[in-house]
């Protein structure tokens, strides 16, 4: 059976082409399936009934399901989707009151090799890639399920993207082509892959890259996040530099702010000296406990005194909006409580 979320066009035709049908056909599933975003075959009213039930006994619109769905009383929704195989991976969707987007943060990997000391996901170490069809099932999934068109798509979720790059530039592409979704609205996060960061910088990439820097130098960085012992800061910054220098474009600088870990005036210095000359804009994360470690969450005024001195060493600096607070809305929360 065929599945119609994830082809491209040329795909579609080949398949209206089997049926006997022509080409104007594949734009009007294609259309169906990524801007209008049904359920099923039955609601693609301007195919013909006939037309329909050939269709239905050689293909369906999708086979993930959703395992558990979550709403949060800011309006973020996560979803746990199944695929097939029963693996499940994490999917949220934030709205923000004051501006018109939409956003989707998608799991690119089922586990994660990296292990940050932080995250749920990294505690159940790797299990496998997503192919491109079931990272763009799971925006589909969000429009099927809300009616609501997705404007942003960040690579936040489960997974280190760039471990899996072939399949995330591939789902890009499709957000890109097929959901009709500005490069420019398209976030790719990395812990610091380097050799990836390097082919990143060949690519001539339009979106965003965010990097989980989440430390000041590299003992605290080790302790959070093991990847620093495999490409330690120092390194990290020349790919960051040739990063912005080749491709001209600014990338996101994440930093997990962590009660009397990271949230220093010290840490503050070194942080705006390690990124001095990057091109970048900063965003500041209040850490979200979970019950599986010990980590705190600073008090607001250490927040707002380190995003003062980062302001004061010329970058821009936002704080990231906490969203589904009331749910388990930080990375491998919702999927550690399943399995
Ligand atoms: S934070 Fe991201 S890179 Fe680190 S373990 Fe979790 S999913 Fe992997």
């Amino acid at each position: 059976m065929e599945i119609l979320s994830g082809l491209n066009l040329e795909e579609f035709e080949a398949l209206t082409e089997k049926l006997g049908a022509s080409k104007f056909r594949a734009r009007q599933i294609h259309n169906w399936i990524y801007l209008k975003s049904v359920k099923e075959i039955d609601e693609m009213t301007d195919l013909s009934v006939k037309f329909r039930e050939q269709l239905k006994e050689v293909a369906k619109v999708t086979d993930t399901k959703i395992k558990v769905k979550q709403t949060s009383s800011d309006g973020t929704i996560k979803y746990l989707l199944e695929y097939p195989d029963g693996e499940c991976v994490e999917t949220v969707l934030m709205r923000f009151d004051n501006r018109a987007n939409l956003t989707a943060c998608v799991s690119s990997q089922v586990g994660c090799a990296v292990n940050c000391s932080f995250c749920a996901t990294g505690k159940r170490g790797f299990i496998r890639n997503l192919n491109y069809k079931e990272i763009i099932e799971q925006v589909l999934t969000i429009q099927r399920d809300t009616g609501l068109k997705v404007t942003n798509i960040v690579f936040m979720g489960q997974g280190e993207p760039l471990l899996n790059l072939d399949n995330v530039l591939k789902a890009m592409k499709i957000f890109n082509e097929d959901f009709q979704i500005g490069a420019r609205r398209l976030t790719v996060s990395t812990s610091g892959i380097i050799p990836q960061i390097n082919k990143l910088a060949q690519l001539d990439m339009q979106s965003t890259l965010a990097l989980s820097l989440h430390a000041s130098n590299h003992e605290t960085r080790a302790k959070l996040m093991q990847i620093e012992n495999k490409y330690p800061m120092d390194e990290l910054h020349k790919a960051l530099k040739k990063y912005t220098d080749k491709t001209g474009r600014r990338i996101t600088i994440e930093y997990l702010l962590i009660k009397d870990l990271n949230d220093t005036a010290q840490c503050a210095k070194e942080l705006a000296w390690y990124l001095k000359d990057i091109k970048c804009n900063i965003n500041l994360i209040p850490y979200n406990p979970t019950e599986k470690n010990d980590y705190q969450r600073p008090s607001n005024n250490s927040i707002m005194k380190f995003k003062y001195l980062m302001e004061h060493s010329g970058k821009k600096v936002t704080i990231r909006l906490e969203r589904g607070a009331d749910i388990d809305a930080a990375c491998g929360q919702l999927r550690g409580k399943i399995k």
